[in-house]
């Protein structure tokens, strides 16, 4: 039984905050090509991480205060040892959020029944392509086979729903969305697009050549009829039925038509710096404090809240994303979590 939440996360736009994302490690087993430099390497130290104590100090506050949806993402958040531990604690909290994951799939084989059975219903899996050497060009890893095994084992331990989040890059996969949808719908997976963010830290992105919402519609078309169900609230996927539905496919359009003025998100990363949003400039700091022996319990656990609330409060109103003076956050997204 949950405990009374006596305070809100609202911001100076009456946005009130509930979802917030955790960032478990910077570190990943793919390269994606839109998310870090292919030979990225310069990860955070690993006593920089937040311990699976201090994070579930973090999250317990953070629940206390208005937060109710917690996602567990990274870079990769099946290469944290203790990822089992970490969801089981969090469905114990006495005010458990509802709790997802997002990864790479790479690891589910290992990982889908533990989670499950520590208290994690669904997730998220990101898978771009369906060729193995599109994977490759995309990703810089031979490993589609073991996404394609890591979801059968996320269906067979019972995870569900199974969404999947989906990056078309022009000159790449741009061309698969049709069968990617098909392939979903046969497989009773939620498919999902993403524009692609400028949040690589390489400068690859480019306005000019991103695959829009409105493209990808137009690709879908000539196969599926969409009807926009409409209303998306703060979820940030634009939801169309498929052929009348009851099937349906989600647009995150984040560039084209950014959905800012519903943000419900904040975000963690995983060395303990709290942001407002994926393109922040500012960031506040946990770990300092958390490891700050002159704290009680108590103490810390008020400044953890307070530092919440005035992260919220100094939310600006939008990403920027398409100013003329917009600046791509020096941290690539794998280091900020997705
Ligand atoms: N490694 C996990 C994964 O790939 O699912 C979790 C972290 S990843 C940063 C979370 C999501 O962000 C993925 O679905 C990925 O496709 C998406 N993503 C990464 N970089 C992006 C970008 N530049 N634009 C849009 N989505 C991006
Ligand atoms: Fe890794 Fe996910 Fe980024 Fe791909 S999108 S590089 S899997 S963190």
């Amino acid at each position: 039984m949950g405990q009374l939440r006596m305070t809100q996360l609202i911001d100076s736009f009456g946005r009130v905050h509930r979802d917030l994302r955790v960032s478990l490690t910077d570190r990943c087993s793919l390269r994606c090509t839109y998310c870090m430099p292919h030979d990225f390497n310069t990860w955070l130290p690993s006593q920089d991480l937040l311990t699976s104590d201090e994070l579930i100090m973090v999250i317990d506050v953070a629940t206390e205060n208005g937060i109710t949806e917690v996602r567990l993402t990274g870079g990769e958040p099946l290469l944290r040892p203790d990822i089992v531990e970490i969801i089981g604690r969090i469905k114990t909290l006495p005010n458990a959020p509802e709790l997802s994951l997002t990864t790479n799939g790479l690891q589910l084989t290992r990982y889908a029944k533990a989670m499950f059975d520590a208290g994690l219903t669904r997730v998220n899996v990101s898978l771009d392509t369906l060729r193995a050497e599109t994977f490759v060009k995309m990703t810089y890893r031979d490993r589609i086979a073991d996404v394609f095994n890591g979801l059968d084992a996320a269906k067979a331990a019972g995870l569900a729903p199974i969404k999947i989040n989906t990056v078309l890059m022009r000159g790449l996969n741009d061309k698969e969305a049709p069968a990617l949808l098909e392939w979903a719908l046969r497989e009773g997976f939620y498919l999902r697009f993403i524009e692609q963010m400028p949040l690589d830290a390489g400068g690859i992105w480019n306005r000019s050549t991103m695959v829009t919402s409105d493209e990808i519609q137009a690709s879908l078309q000539p196969f599926y009829s969409l009807t926009a169900i409409g209303a998306r609230g703060s979820a940030p996927a634009e939801e169309f039925l498929i052929n009348g539905g009851p099937h349906k496919v989600g647009i995150i359009a984040s560039v084209s038509q950014p959905f800012c003025g519903a943000c419900d998100r904040l975000r963690l990363t995983s060395d303990g710096q709290i942001r407002s949003c994926l393109f922040s400039k500012d960031e506040t700091d946990l770990r300092k404090i958390l490891r700050d022996p002159s704290h009680s319990t108590a103490s810390l656990r008020v400044e953890i809240a307070k530092r919440f609330s005035h992260t919220v409060a100094a939310k600006l109103a939008g990403h920027g994303i398409n100013d003329p003076a917009f600046i791509q956050p020096p941290r690539p997204m794998s280091a900020i979590g997705g």
